[in-house]
């Protein structure tokens, strides 16, 4: 038999073997086992996320003849039609190349005929966005026009190009990245299956190194162990992405951060003679930075473990030498420079610069002076411009979804950084999250212009309004609360309303 690709085999194929997804699968699930589904459907998220999968399973479930608490049994005739790939009565569709109003037209009237063997009729369109107006147009009417036996299930991946008319129509269902942790879950019961013994740091390079897309961590998992099916370490899965490791990195850059900038250089000449890729150096310099800052702020050394996959050890010690300032700041040359490789002509002198100024940056203790920042934040003026909130009470758990959501997004560092801050108050417009005493670095960096324009955003979409999210600092303890952001604002105290 020829070789079946990981991800192939490893479909889900009941609603429970999804990795991550959970709010989705438990709706759908619920929906199936009280049948109280609905004929039209909009799954939408980025590549690999599982939507086309999640509409097989869905499909299977509807169709079953002996569902087992809302899963589908694999066992009935209906799921073994599924398995094998023969079940007629599921269409799959791809709107890249069907997606002319003929194509919709002819899928209309396909679809007013009954099932052929199974209870409803599934269409999956696949990548629905892409479909010319008119054929949006003929398809709105199918859906306006629902048939008993007929449920449609489209996905997308760029949900903003879907017609109001036709999203008010759908039932509508966000695929989010996969989270690390579920991500690794996913390829550990893989490995196990397939009878790897895995190291769990590999196995979380792999995921890291997937964009969110579990699809890429599980092809990524095939590919490594084409040369090795027996075990899967850290070594193969660098060696098949092309990486240096944490080792290499840190003798790169300890050389630099003491000054030992002709070691440095020798280095990075080694390490390029070897092939090995610009920007894969970059981003795990950054990656290996972050997991020092990382180490550096966030004292649960198992949140740690939860955001790097690993221990970071003692490694990190060696960069005691420098403040989270001077880390941040590195982080952030490192960063520039990296984006600026696209337009230069010699590459790698990028590189060596950024090196060469890593010492410039280690010698000399860096003071931000941030009382002073705050003393001119106390003077800017809150604008007005949107009533305020009906129910403060409702805040927080709204708060807790802008923290997921950056965390889902892959943001670790914002998302860690919030997580030092409380949910304060709402002001007019702007949501003020307070800091302690020593987390001046942590409020500094979410006021930083880049980061809080993030913060802005995720707070923007989810509370629905467009908001401002700012750190305050709790210094000026007292009291309580409202009488700090009393002193804390003046004469505009009366416009804010507390938690
Ligand atoms: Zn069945």
């Amino acid at each position: 038999m020829s070789y079946l690709a990981l991800y192939r085999k490893y479909r889900p194929r009941t609603f429970s073997d999804f990795a991550g997804q959970e709010e989705t699968t438990q709706a759908l699930r619920y929906q199936v086992k009280s049948a109280t589904f609905g004929h039209s459907y909009l799954f939408s998220g980025i590549r690999g996320t599982g939507k086309t999968s999640m509409a097989q399973v869905f499909a299977k479930a509807i169709n079953c003849e002996d569902l087992q608490d809302g899963e589908p049994c694999g066992k009935c005739p209906s799921c073994l039609a599924f398995e094998s790939g023969a079940q007629m009565d599921v269409m799959e569709i791809d709107a890249a190349s069907n997606n002319s109003v003929d194509d919709i037209r002819e899928l209309r009237e396909n679809a007013r005929f009954m099932p052929a063997s199974s209870k409803y009729k599934v269409y999956i369109i696949d990548e629905v966005q892409m479909l010319s107006a008119s054929a949006f147009n003929a398809l709105l009417k199918t859906l306006e026009e629902p048939s008993p036996a007929v449920v449609f299930i489209l996905a997308t991946t760029e949900v903003h190009k879907i017609p109001e008319t036709i999203l008010s129509r759908t039932q509508r269902y966000t695929f989010k990245r996969i989270s690390q942790q579920a991500m690794m879950r996913r390829l550990a019961y893989i490995a196990k299956e397939e009878g790897v013994e895995a190291q769990t740091e590999a196995l979380h390079l792999l995921c890291e190194h997937s964009g969110g897309a579990l699809r890429d961590a599980i092809s990524l998992l095939d590919k490594t162990l084409s040369l090795d099916r027996s075990r899967l370490t850290v070594e193969q899965v660098q060696n098949s992405l092309g990486l240096l490791g944490r080792e290499r990195i840190h003798r790169l850059l300890s050389s630099a951060v003491e000054g030992k900038i002709e070691e440095a250089l020798e280095e990075l000449s080694v390490i390029l003679r070897e092939g090995k890729e610009l920007t894969m150096i970059y981003r795990e310099i950054l990656a290996f930075l972050r997991s020092i800052l990382l180490t550096r702020l966030v004292r649960d050394k198992r949140l740690i473990e939860g955001l790097l996959g690993y221990s970071p050890g003692d490694a990190t010690e060696e960069y005691d030498m420098l403040t989270s300032d001077q880390l941040d700041e590195l982080i952030q040359l490192f960063d520039e420079s990296q984006r600026s490789l696209r337009f230069s002509l010699i590459p790698r002198l990028h590189l060596e610069m950024a090196l060469i100024a890593t010492w410039e940056k280690a010698k000399g203790p860096v003071q931000v002076e941030v009382k002073k920042v705050l003393e001119k934040r106390k003077v800017e003026p809150i604008k007005e411009e949107v009533p305020p909130p009906k129910d403060l009470d409702d805040y927080t758990p709204y708060w807790q979804k802008v923290l997921d959501k950056l965390n889902a997004s892959g943001d670790i560092a914002t998302y860690a950084f919030l997580l030092e801050g409380t949910f304060e108050a709402r002001s007019g417009d702007t949501l003020l999250i307070s800091f302690g005493p020593d987390y001046d670095f942590h409020k500094n960096r979410i006021n930083e212009e880049k980061t809080n324009a993030k913060i802005c955003a995720v707070a923007t979409e989810v509370f629905g309004t467009p908001l401002k999210v700012r750190g305050i600092s709790k210094e000026d303890k007292p009291l309580n609360p409202e009488d700090r952001l009393r002193a804390f604002f003046g004469q505009d105290s009366d416009k804010i309303e507390f938690r």
